[in-house]
């Protein structure tokens, strides 16, 4: 019998939990998930609880009675490091043994690499902070705006919607004051492909909304935001998604990894440790971080797992990147657009009243119905 710990409750460590359950029905193998929150967040939807279109209630649900519903154990714990040499995750409640381990523990918020970002300035990371954006924005009384995102951030298009949905908000509220769009690529949305740049752009400049492109973030003040080419930007409101780097309690799997990521085989395992497997933000890849990337990813690492569980000689299943995004402009319109990363294989770009309903449908099917966290459907492509 082989106890398998997954680390981290996102929408990587769920996925491969669900998955793993269900294959190893009727045999006495353990599956376990450790997670410091008793909730799941479903952090697509966190820009309309900053917005107040819903409530946390529809964003979340409670960890530990859908593992229990799932026959998955189920450790609320925070984690504080690993020991792959004795295979043990040492947490702040106690140690956990492992014969497999899936690292799924998603992305640190690293505010202290920019002075000023975590005093001054307001995010939709967390539910928390979406929170914390709500409350500021209702008491906000207009000014000019500085949104974006920083310097080693791999997921841009939640701050396109925020500054998309604040510019409905100043309009409906008689403030037309200018909205700053900071980001560090040299090319709007370059991973979405050149036709979704262009159209975001577009709509930038139907909305006012001033972008700053290829440029990192030096400072963040009560009033202003100080870009690397010297620009100084007036803001009485900053909303900006802080540099990602891997959480500390891998640090011990990063091997130098500058910003402390997990390197893996296209087969998702890692290349430093043969029983460890890894699955959504936590990995090295380039490109975009996403629940997309970070479910298919699980489901490939679960399956090879499965495969080394078994010593079956079975032709092991390898991970394809693609982004796949469905943006929410407002007054019902959206933008999908779904890209291979590594080939030219699939490249799609869509816009129509149809995706903002598939977005809040998504949501609705994964925070409400078991459709995902029980009978393991896959994000759709
Ligand atoms: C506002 C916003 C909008 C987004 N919109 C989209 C979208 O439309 N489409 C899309 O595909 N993606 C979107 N994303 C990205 C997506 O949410 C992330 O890529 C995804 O959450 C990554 O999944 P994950 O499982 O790797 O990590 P996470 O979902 O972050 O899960 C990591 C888990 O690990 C736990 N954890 C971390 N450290 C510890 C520790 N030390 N001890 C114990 N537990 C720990 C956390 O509590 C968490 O439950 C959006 C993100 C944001 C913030």
């Amino acid at each position: 019998m082989a106890k398998i710990v997954i680390l981290g409750s996102g929408f990587a460590g769920l996925t491969a939990a669900v998955r793993l359950r269900r294959r190893l029905r009727g045999t006495s193998h353990q599956v376990v998930v450790v997670d410091k929150s008793p909730t799941f967040v479903y952090r697509p939807a966190l820009v309309e609880v900053a917005f107040g279109h819903k409530p946390p209630s529809d964003v979340t649900f409670d960890l530990a009675a859908t593992y229990r519903r799932l026959g998955i154990g189920f450790v609320q714990a925070a984690i504080e490091s690993l020991r792959p040499d004795i295979k043990i995750v040492q947490t702040r409640e106690g140690t956990i043994t492992y014969d497999k381990l899936i690292v799924a523990l998603g992305e640190q918020h690293a505010y202290e690499e920019i002075p000023g970002l975590r005093e001054h300035a307001y995010n939709v990371c967390s539910l928390p902070e979406a929170l914390r954006l709500n409350e500021a924005l209702r008491a906000w009384q207009g000014g000019p705006v500085v949104v974006g995102w920083a310097q080693f951030v791999q997921t841009g298009g939640p701050a396109f919607e925020v500054a998309l949905e604040l510019r409905r908000w100043m309009v409906q509220r008689g403030l037309h004051d200018p909205i700053h769009f900071v980001d560090p690529l040299s090319t709007i949305w370059a991973p979405a492909g050149h036709e979704a740049g262009a159209f975001m752009q577009q709509l930038f400049d139907q909305q006012a909304i001033i972008r700053h492109g290829g440029v990192h973030i030096h400072a963040v003040t009560p009033d202003s935001v100080q870009l690397s080419n010297g620009e100084v930007i007036a803001s009485s409101l900053t909303i900006v998604t802080p540099p990602f780097r891997g959480v500390n309690a891998q640090a011990a799997l990063a091997h130098g990894h500058p910003r402390d990521w997990l390197e893996t085989g296209r087969d998702m395992k890692s290349v430093h440790h043969p029983d460890i497997y890894v699955a959504g933000s936590a990995t090295a890849f380039d490109g975009p971080k996403q629940a997309h990337t970070a479910m298919r990813q699980a489901e490939v690492a679960a399956d090879n797992l499965l495969l080394d569980l078994t010593h079956s000689p079975a032709r092991r299943r390898q991970y394809e990147h693609e982004m796949s995004c469905v943006l929410d402009f407002g007054r019902g319109r959206g933008l999908y657009v779904r890209r291979s990363l590594w080939s030219d294989d699939h490249q799609e770009m869509r816009i129509g009243r149809q995706w903002p309903i598939a977005k809040s449908l998504l949501a609705y099917l994964y925070v409400k119905t078991p459709v995902f966290k029980q009978w393991g459907a896959s994000m759709p492509n």
